[in-house]
């Protein structure tokens, strides 16, 4: 299964996966239809199938048109989401599983951006490729989705559960924010190596216009200000050690960044 990475908007990022051995595709949050049919059409492939993360405009705005296309292509998105995603057939619940192109992927129930949140997780086959996670806007690099619909709590069980996926798990979430919030996260843990360093990187590649998704959740799980809410630095620079109140606290200051 192949990756492609199309930008959208200022700062979306539509994910298109090509299974060439059948020469046909998926999109993950298809903001637009037009970059999405081009791909196709130079790839000559077939979409058989959307996954939507959630709701918003941003991430199922291209849904309608590539229906229009593609008459046959099947529509999933989160069971909470009824009736908010266009064309939506499949309604999927914590651990279900999809299948793409000979691979399976298992769903998470992520609330807290929105209340019908998910995220598709692709396991790394023979342990040789390493394993692919859709997160729309639940976690980015460097940060989280804003809490739109759910609470810090929810949020936490969300992030939980996709922290505990393998450090080698290649993250790709729906925008290009990444250096905004490594600059937020410097202000909260401004003592971290790995953070510092990853923000070096990250400024430099951003100022040659690089795209820095896919990040590893490894590198998230050190300097991801949002999957810390046990370390030190982060329980001091809210004044709690609570998990939901930490994450809470630094929520709040990122919203006011
Ligand atoms: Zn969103
Ligand atoms: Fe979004």
């Amino acid at each position: 299964m192949d990756i492609i990475r199309l930008p959208a908007f200022s700062d979306n990022y539509i994910f298109l996966l090509h299974a060439r051995r059948m020469n046909i595709a998926a999109v993950v949050d298809p903001a637009t239809s037009l970059p999405v049919l081009s791909c196709l059409d130079k790839l000559g492939a077939t979409l058989v199938a959307i996954f939507n993360t959630h709701h918003h405009f941003d991430h199922v705005g291209g849904n309608e048109q590539l229906m229009e296309h593609f008459p046959n292509l099947c529509v999933y998105g989160g069971a909470e989401d009824r009736g908010r995603i266009p064309g939506q057939q499949v309604f999927l619940t914590d651990g279900d599983q999809v299948e793409f192109g000979g691979r399976r992927a298992e769903v998470f129930f992520v609330p807290g951006h929105t209340r019908a949140h998910i995220a598709y997780y692709f396991p790394s086959e023979t342990g040789e490729n390493m394993g692919d996670l859709f997160c729309g806007d639940t976690l980015f690099a460097g940060g989280c989705g804003r809490l739109f619909e759910g609470t810090p709590t929810q949020m936490v069980n969300s992030l939980s559960k996709l922290r505990a996926l393998p450090d080698n798990t290649r993250v790709w979430c729906a925008h290009e924010y990444t250096l905004k919030n490594l600059q937020f996260a410097l202000t909260v843990d401004p003592e971290n190596t790995d953070l510092q360093s990853r923000y070096a990187v990250v400024a430099r590649d951003r100022s040659q216009g690089l795209a820095t998704v896919p990040s590893l959740l490894g590198i998230e799980k050190r300097t991801n200000p949002f999957l810390r809410w046990d370390t030190n630095s982060l329980q001091l620079a809210t004044k709690s050690k609570e998990p939901a109140r930490v994450f809470g606290r630094l929520r709040g200051m990122k919203d006011l960044f």
